[in-house]
């Protein structure tokens, strides 16, 4: 990555030594709503969805926004007018998704423990589909759509076991996961699904990972898949949709995952070679909608340079950017206004009180105390797995669109974290 190269262009880019989000100075942004702020810009969403929407163009296809990688509701509100549906893992995101004014109609449900207070909701509601991971899940929803007198739109997460050694970075879609029904107990859980009389088998899914940055691992899910179609229909139960999941890769540091409509254009091809071009398409993509429209902007608190590691301690911490500590993930790190001198290597790193807390290793930045840098690379699994550890409030969140800014989400004040709690005096009841 150079300075000119940044992960998420064209939306962010520098403009006379100043770093934008489309038309919008981001020093601006921070000035007017503090730091850390996480600033995502609406084209590079639409952008990215666009690409979806063109491999999948003249199909029945629906593009299901995986409502984890990004839950604020002005992102769901964008991508809903857009004409996403969505993909939830939970009654609180099935709640966010009716609360941003979708209607329950484009909402599945996928999970590996879903409640029965979260099952009873999303059949009171009325969902698309429910994505099972279990057997004993598929009892539990046969039984309380028979107690509400509902039928339940069922899919099948399936596990398709793609081959670890071919594909390293395939995590969720291996047998020793927790994750969806094993390949080989698939045909038996659908005759089974097809004897409840609470249930209505319309299709099949899975999600074999995340970060995917390689085609194959789709051609062989997808493979893998049609064989199970084949096999379930032989039994008279028909798949109306096959829904191969999320997980395409962004850039973070050089990556260069498949672009979505080149891989689509090849999955349908051998969709239709294969003789099920019919079948409607479902996907649940998260990351690649909204990784790279988002960055984060903090400011530089002080600088501890030292004989063996030099630190730049900025106000975002682990609680904000959770991924370095959580996967020693990378996240491109620049300048909102570039110095002109020599670079120094610096550990980023936030205040929090561990050591895991670090935003960037081995940095070559020219930086002082009080600039701004930009954490790039973060629209997804970001503020979605924020925290309040330290008793941090969670940062605010802004969406740009041109030259326009919004506040989607107010940055989190010490009375909201208080809210809940209760001060227990001694003495008393
Ligand atoms: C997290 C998740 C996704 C989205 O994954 P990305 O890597 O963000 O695209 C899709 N489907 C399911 C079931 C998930 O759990």
């Amino acid at each position: 990555m150079t300075l000119d190269n940044l992960p998420g262009r064209p939306h962010v880019a520098y403009k006379d030594g100043e770093l934008f989000a489309e038309q919008i100075p981001l020093r601006e942004l921070a000035r007017q709503y503090g730091t850390p702020l996480f600033v995502y810009s609406e084209a590079a969403v639409l952008g990215a969805l666009a690409a979806y929407q063109r491999g999948l163009a003249g199909r029945s296809a629906k593009i299901c926004y995986s409502v984890k990688a990004n839950p604020a509701l002005g992102v769901i509100r964008l991508l809903a007018a857009a004409g996403c549906d969505f993909d939830i893992v939970s009654g609180g995101e099935l709640e966010r998704v009716i609360a941003a004014g979708v209607e329950t109609a484009r909402i599945i449900f996928s999970g590996v423990g879903k409640t029965r207070a979260e099952i009873c909701r999303a059949l009171e509601v009325g969902i698309a589909c429910f994505n099972v991971e279990s057997e004993s899940e598929l009892d539990v929803l046969n039984a309380l759509a028979i107690a509400s007198g509902k039928s339940a739109p069922v899919s099948i997460r399936v596990n398709p076991n793609v081959d670890p050694k071919t594909h390293p970075y395939i995590s969720t879609g291996l047998k020793s996961s927790k994750f969806g029904i094993a390949h080989e107990r698939a045909l038996e859980a659908y005759r089974r699904a097809a004897s409840m009389s609470g249930l209505r088998v319309i299709g099949i899914d899975c999600h074999i990972g995340s970060q995917i940055t390689q085609e194959a691992p789709y051609m062989d899910a997808m493979d893998r898949m049609l064989d199970l179609v084949e096999s379930i229909e032989a039994t008279g139960t028909k798949i109306e949709h096959i829904d191969l999941g999320g997980g395409l890769g962004i850039d973070y540091n050089g990556d260069q995952p498949p672009q979505a409509d080149i891989l689509w254009s090849k999955l349908l091809a051998k969709l239709d070679a294969r003789g099920y071009g019919d079948r409607k398409i479902m996907i649940e993509p998260g990351r690649s909608l909204v990784g790279n429209a988002g960055l984060c902007i903090t400011e530089v608190l002080y600088l501890k340079p030292g004989d063996q590691k030099n630190f730049c301690i900025v106000d975002a911490a682990m609680n904000d950017l959770p991924r370095p500590a959580l996967y020693q993930a990378y996240h491109a790190i620049v300048p909102l206004r570039p110095r002109a001198d020599a670079p120094t290597r610096w550990e980023i790193v936030g205040p929090v009180c561990e050591s895991g807390d670090w935003i960037g290793h081995d940095r070559d930045l020219s930086v002082q105390s009080g600039d701004l840098l930009a954490v790039l690379s973060a629209g997804a699994y970001c503020m979605s797995m924020a925290s309040n550890y330290n008793s941090r409030g969670r940062a605010a969140e802004v969406l740009v669109s041109g030259s326009n800014a919004r506040l989607i989400r107010e940055r989190e004040t010490i009375t909201d974290q208080l809210r809940a709690e209760r001060l227990v005096l001694d003495g008393h009841p």
